[in-house]
């Protein structure tokens, strides 16, 4: 247990301390007017601040879950310290030389007062960091300088990042470490050690290369060690273990540099890797940050969050690097589901070339790493065209299968105002009617299993959709006005319905010579319905041959002129979907015929529908 500290002490602390500094490497925090300050709660989840900080009364008060106290009290809270240990690091910030009072429990090893533990911990990481940066300019760590040498880390940057060499031998960092008069126990806390089988004590990490992993404030809390030889056995990147300061699932590698510009910017960068965090630094991204040795995760977001000050009302940026690899893929679909937990908008960057931060500085230099993040896509976005480059959009059954499996992302999209703007969206990319994809999307929505498609059923077609009505229409001009209907009629082939009963009762009348030879009456209808292949397109024509026109009054040409352009200008802006899509798909240094071909394709289907439009607008 730790000894007491004087109360004067304590109270000299306190009153030396500025609580918004302390509060503010956690927390952003903004005017709240009238000098008081506020931020997002970091003890509770919340979206709006209800997190208050009083500069004047040195106190802070959360609305949301009753939490407040002082400087000393947040540090306990948010750190996790002990009240002794929260008072030391406060002490230290100021430059207070604590003065201990005799415990009455037996006196602590050696002659210095016992500190926190926490204060113990950092303190054996700091002397590492000594201990390793200095081996790092040693003969034994020339491979090591090397492998920065290559990646473009001059020796300044490696002294800003603070890179180490663990060297050769079982325990030389222990031995330097139990000379400064750190216990067995503290070693072994702090991860730094381990006990080998005999039970006397190893070093945790040899023969590797070392980045030391900081907290908010900046204290030593870990390491990440890579490995540099081909006979070290090990895995590529080793971490410090779980340990009381030392939380995987909270860390983030470059932290303590880029937290100021990530609250200035209100963005932050997730790379992959410590190289990739000092290339994207150095590249003029100072928003950069990694895990280490873990995935991106809910307690990330929620530092992060705190950072960005993300709110309902301001949303920040967090962009995702990721390799085009398969794995980066994953990783980043996977971010899609922890997209759904927090407000701020998601962005991915992917390097054309497949180049992580790192070696994209080093092919193209700092330029094009800024531009890869400037090129950052919305995360929904990336998510999309993955799942859609699986499907083969130039079938029927590629295109329906692949909006099956797109339309739930765009159901989960939190922000259901964006919704519409992605069913147009996935519609575009996949080459279909608006109308499937919403319905597919509204079904995913509902929890339903999203339907099966517009797969060719010869049933009945409903009405609803406007291309089926005009269709409807045009059958029944034929059937019932065939003599008027005539030669406009016959011109418009079977291909362009799109309904597969309209297409057979269309062929039928195609089979018996067309409306051209038809007389009209009963004996005209019986021809066709005897004509059609099924009888599903045989009651529809029975159906078609009463149907009231919907037209008031008796129809003319013009009527007919408009209901034959309207239904063409339906399959060819259909048809103009699906090369637009396919466009999309085609490499045109690869395929340079097939995308000229295309694009000319497109070009005169263009200039046809706008023909049409006029047309079905009532011109003839
Ligand atoms: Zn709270």
């Amino acid at each position: 247990m730790a000894g007491r500290i004087r109360d004067e002490d304590i109270a000299l602390v306190r009153e030396r301390t500025s609580i918004t500094e302390v509060i503010s490497d956690t927390v952003t925090l903004k005017s709240a007017g009238a000098g008081n300050l506020k931020g997002l709660c970091p003890f509770h989840d919340e979206k709006s601040p209800s997190f208050n900080v009083s500069p004047a009364r040195n106190v802070w008060y959360c609305f949301g879950c009753g939490a407040g106290g002082d400087a000393i009290k947040f540090l306990m809270d948010a750190e996790h310290l002990s009240f002794v240990e929260a008072v030391e690091r406060l002490a230290a910030r100021v430059g207070l030389q604590l003065r201990y009072l005799e415990d009455d429990r037996p006196a602590p090893r050696g002659n210095r007062p016992q500190q926190g533990q926490r204060q113990r911990l950092v303190a054996a990481h700091a002397a590492a960091v000594e201990f390793y940066t200095a081996q790092l300019t040693t003969a034994g760590a020339r491979t090591a300088r090397e492998f920065l040498a290559e990646r473009g880390f001059d020796r300044a940057a490696a002294e800003r990042y603070g890179c180490g060499f663990a060297p050769e031998g079982w325990d030389p960092l222990t031995r330097h470490l139990r000379q400064h008069g750190f216990s067995h126990d503290e070693l072994v806390t702090a991860g730094l050690s381990r006990p080998a089988r005999s039970g006397s004590l190893i070093d945790r990490f040899r023969r590797r290369l070392l980045w030391p992993i900081r907290d908010l404030t900046g204290d030593v809390i870990g390491f990440g060690a890579r490995k540099l030889f081909a006979d070290d056995d090990g895995p590529k990147y080793l971490n410090t273990p779980e340990t009381p300061i030392y939380k995987k699932s909270h860390v983030l590698y470059g932290i303590d540099q880029a937290k100021r510009e990530i609250a200035k910017q209100g963005r932050v960068v997730v790379v992959e890797g410590y190289t990739d965090v000092m290339a994207c630094h150095l590249a003029g991204v100072p928003t950069a940050v990694a895990t280490c040795g873990t995935a991106f995760g809910g307690d990330h977001i929620g530092v992060l969050r705190r950072l960005l000050l993300d709110t309902d009302a301001v949303a920040g940026e967090i962009i995702f690097t990721f390799d085009g690899d398969a794995a980066g893929q994953k990783a980043a679909l996977r971010a899609f589901e922890d997209d759904q937990r927090f407000v701020g908008r998601t962005f991915i960057a992917v390097s054309p070339d497949n180049m992580d931060p790192c070696d994209l500085r080093l092919a193209k230099g700092d330029l094009a790493v800024r531009d890869l993040v400037a090129r950052r896509e919305p995360l929904v976005d990336f998510a999309l065209r993955h799942v859609i480059s699986r499907y083969d959009l130039d079938t029927v059954d590629g295109r329906v299968e692949a909006m099956r499996r797109a339309a739930p992302l765009v159901a989960k999209l939190k922000d259901q105002e964006k919704r519409p703007e992605y069913v147009r969206k996935l519609a575009g990319d996949l080459g279909m009617e608006i109308e499937p994809v919403q319905r597919a999307v509204l079904a995913a929505a509902s929890g339903r299993p999203v339907d099966g498609p517009a797969r060719p059923a010869r049933t009945v077609p409903s009405v609803d959709s406007p291309q089926s009505m005009v269709e409807r229409e045009a059958l029944k001009l034929a059937l019932q006005e065939p003599v008027l209907a005539g030669p406009m009629f016959d011109a418009v082939e079977a291909s362009d319905y799109r309904h597969p009963v309209h297409v057979v009762v269309r062929t039928a009348i195609a089979a018996v010579g067309g409306v051209g030879a038809a007389t009209g009456g009963a004996v005209w209808v019986e021809a066709v319905r005897d004509a059609c292949e099924d009888l599903a397109a045989q009651a529809l024509v029975g159906e078609l041959a009463v149907e009231p026109l919907r037209i008031d009054g008796e129809p003319d040409p013009r009527y007919v002129s408009i209901t034959m352009a309207q239904l063409q200008w339906g399959s060819v802006t259909a048809r103009i979907r699906e090369l637009k899509s396919r466009i999309q798909r085609i490499n045109p240094v690869n395929n340079k015929d097939d995308y000229f071909a295309t694009f000319g394709e497109l070009l005169s289907l263009e200039q046809h529908a706008r023909a049409l439009r006029e047309q079905a607008a009532g011109g003839l």
